[in-house]
């Protein structure tokens, strides 16, 4: 079984042919999906999602992008969404500096409080930083106390040195297609992180991987994720598989 940890199947990109897409991933294996919210109607989305696709589970949350958006009335609906057993997480959430017109204190304060957020519920959190790791590893160290049902850092982009701060704390660490662009330093990367910490994701429609850079993203491309690194572990596809799935029951509490 191919897992993807991390897709977007509420981007409208798919909303003409989902139903394709879905036989594709199917034929190639793929097998669990976590489909992410970055915010409140994309969130809800994600469950009426799990609703239509067996294999389909989701998180909710908001990105730190649409860190504003974040208010009571979000906050409710997630709590509700988060009883459904299909819920797997708090997700994604964090601090994304890439864009200077967004506050950070805003961002600092939705991060936080949505870290306390999965505590109370008991829920893991799927992490997004970028351009952000200083203030993230700060917040995650100052909080850790929230951090006790574990966190993904999806489409992880620092260096080892930092994964390695963050291991103690619970870290596990999702790869989608960026690694398989022209860039030694990523595999170093993998090879420093214990295997039972790792997974694979799309991040689809964005982050195509090669062979199939310059088009729409999909779950499917996820088989093409495992093969890079399982080149890069020196190890067969299949031990991944193996892997990964003994991860995803380990992380998610067997929530999938
Ligand atoms: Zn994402």
């Amino acid at each position: 079984m191919f897992i993807d940890t991390h897709a977007h199947l509420t981007d409208k990109i798919y909303d003409a042919n989902l139903d394709e897409i879905r036989a594709n991933y199917l034929s190639k294996g793929v097998e669990k999906i976590i489909v992410v919210g970055y915010n409140l109607s994309s969130s809800i989305k994600a469950y009426e999602l799990s609703k239509r696709y067996s294999e389909v589970y989701f998180a909710v949350g908001v990105h730190p992008s649409d860190a504003k958006f974040y208010n009571d009335e979000a906050e409710k609906t997630f709590i509700s969404l988060s009883k459904d057993n299909k819920c797997v997480a708090i997700g994604e959430i964090g601090l994304d500096y890439h864009y200077e017109n967004i506050d950070k204190d805003v961002q600092k304060r939705v991060f936080i409080r949505q870290l306390e957020l999965a505590n109370e519920l008991n829920l893991p959190v799927i992490l997004h930083t970028r351009d952000a790791c200083g203030d993230t590893v700060e917040i995650l160290k100052s909080n850790s106390a929230l951090l006790k049902n574990g966190f993904l850092m999806h489409c992880f982009s620092e260096s080892k040195e930092v994964a390695k701060e963050l291991l103690p704390l619970g870290a596990y660490f999702a790869f989608g297609g960026a690694i398989t662009f022209k860039n030694a330093k990523k595999q170093e990367i993998i090879a420093s992180i214990p295997k039972d910490r790792l997974f694979a994701e799309t991040d689809a429609p964005y982050l195509t991987p090669v062979p199939k850079r310059g088009q729409v993203n999909a779950p499917e491309n996820v088989v093409y994720v495992y093969e890079f690194m399982a080149n890069v572990l020196g190890e067969s596809v299949e031990n991944l598989k193996a892997q990964f799935s003994k991860n995803l029951t380990t992380l998610f509490k067997g929530r999938i």
